[in-house]
């Protein structure tokens, strides 16, 4: 038995004092600040006034692993997780060998992960064209919804779908899940991506090859595809303003299309981004200040449910480190470990609470994934899953401190607000100040 104390606690309806009362690994009961009870048999945790939250669950992660393990594996991307105050992980279908388009991959990819992730994991699978018949098995083996990309994947395994495609898988989709699990979609029209045309080592020369209006069209596709099939869509990484706007339209309409956003479209702006740093490439991009307001205003409204980290780390020479050139380099960004305090530094200085950023990292994700009766809340019977956090500390991103297997990311000599303390998985403490404490206690969800 544990019981955690703590004068911030936050629950799904806001922050409170509290005690949290933790058996066999689920919350059995929250009483009172001062209601502790006697605690002779039980660890007994006081986290004072730092903040204890859900802990966070990332809707989108690329694991990598089999296949590319070179690139990130589940050892380190789940030792970062846990290092950045995140207990769920929901690997995307894309970029391990095998993609994840059939129930043999799916096999092959949790294979790779059992008794190797220090937090929980589950999986996403995959839609490309021609695998139709793999969703419904795919559904039944557990995965928790189906990613496709409008827009070339980057990797030879996962082809793109277009409209046809999605006619085919969409009514297969509705009847298999009953509209249960969501369509998640990388959303940009490749018809509107534009060439390249000047200097490869600047920013602004990448960021032209792909407009919000390849956003748009994409988004408005699918807008109208959910409305056609009765299906729930997932617009993944919205980049952009114009983007947004379509969301919140279809959502006006009554249309079940949700959206997330990354920290990196929240934290950075294009006109910042130094020549060669590209460290800060991923598709879509990193785009101006007015669509990055456009995104905190989105998260205000609720147009916007949340965000996820799109942790999509690769080598160095993959970046084009030496060369400095975006055209050439990889597109993704790693940042797993860092989301939380990226996310706080910049919704703190514009006036939001712990309570709001569990909102965005931890119930909805939880929720998206079919997850929300055990994970992403502070409730009873729910998994004890929580991260203490200090919300004034500041600290220096220092890359090769970080847990992932490649130290490159763009907020490296940044200074950040929020430092994790504490991450508890199933009631037990799986990592503090001394790094990970209990390995390998994640399961595979
Ligand atoms: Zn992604």
């Amino acid at each position: 038995m544990l019981v955690v104390r703590g004068r911030r606690i936050v629950f799904p309806d806001g922050e409170r004092p509290a005690s949290l009362h933790i058996e066999r690994g689920v919350f059995s009961e929250v009483r009172a600040f001062d209601a502790v009870g006697d605690t002779s048999d039980a660890e007994f945790v006081d986290a004072g006034d730092l903040v204890v939250m859900p802990g966070l669950v990332d809707s989108h992660v690329h694991i990598n692993e089999p296949g590319r393990t070179d690139w990130e594996g589940f050892d380190t991307a789940t030792r970062a997780a846990a290092a950045g105050g995140i207990t769920t992980i929901v690997d995307m279908p894309l970029n391990s060998i095998p993609a994840t388009t059939d129930v043999e991959a799916l096999e092959v990819k949790r294979a790779a992960a059992r008794g190797r992730c220090h937090v929980d994991v589950a999986f996403w699978g995959g839609i490309v064209p021609g695998n139709a018949d793999a969703i419904a098995p795919l559904a039944n083996a557990g995965v928790r919804g189906f990613k496709c990309f409008l827009t070339p994947s980057g990797v030879d395994e996962f082809q793109s779908v277009g409209e046809d495609d999605l006619r085919r898988a969409l009514p297969v989709l509705a009847r298999a899940t009953q509209g249960r699990l969501p369509l998640l979609v990388h959303a940009e029209d490749p018809r509107l991506l534009c060439d390249a045309d000047g200097d490869p080592r600047s920013y602004i020369t990448f960021l032209a090859t792909r407009p919000p209006a390849a956003e748009v069209a994409a988004i408005e596709l699918i807008a109208a595809l959910t409305a056609e099939y009765h299906v729930a869509t997932h617009i993944v990484h919205v980049s952009s303003s114009a983007g947004l706007d379509v969301v919140s339209k279809a959502r006006t309409r009554g249309l079940t299309v949700t959206a997330e956003t990354c920290p990196h479209y929240l934290t950075f702006v294009a006109d910042r981004i130094q020549d060669g740093a590209t460290a800060f490439k991923c598709a879509p991009p990193i785009r101006g200040s007015g669509d990055r307001d456009a995104l905190w205003q989105g998260l205000r409204s609720g147009v916007c449910r949340l965000v996820a980290s799109d942790h999509s780390p690769a080598p160095p020479a993959m970046k084009a480190v030496g060369s400095g050139d975006f055209l050439a380099a990889w597109g993704g960004i790693a940042s797993l470990e860092v989301s939380l305090a990226a996310v706080w530094t910049g919704a703190s200085t514009r006036g939001f609470l712990p309570a709001d950023v569990a909102r965005w990292m931890s119930e909805m994700p939880a929720g998206l994934a079919g997850l929300g009766a055990t994970k992403g809340a502070i409730r009873s019977g729910c998994d004890a899953d929580l991260v203490i956090w200090d919300p004034d500390m500041r600290w220096d991103v220092k890359g090769e401190r970080l847990q992932q297997r490649h130290k490159l990311t763009p907020y490296d000599g940044m200074t950040l607000r929020g430092a994790v303390r504490a991450t508890y998985l199933r009631g037990e403490r799986i990592w503090d100040h001394r790094g990970l404490v209990a390995s390998s206690r994640g399961h595979l969800l």
